[in-house]
């Protein structure tokens, strides 16, 4: 197996920063699904203390 480490490729890297959707901060966290719902992650903001979802691609 061949270890690519082209860095344009973005292949939704577990260590990505998401920005939250009410303050902007990328200071958020990932939450660890519950449900079935393998489609969404859920994230928390640390900055507003706002957890939100996130579609995955
Ligand atoms: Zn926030």
């Amino acid at each position: 197996m061949r270890n690519r480490t082209d860095p344009s490729v973005d292949a939704g890297g577990e260590d990505a920063a998401v920005e939250c959707p009410y303050c902007g901060s990328t200071d958020t966290e990932r939450e660890h699904p519950k449900g079935p719902s393998l489609c969404r992650s859920m994230h928390y903001c640390l900055a507003c203390e706002e957890p939100f979802e996130a579609l995955a691609d």
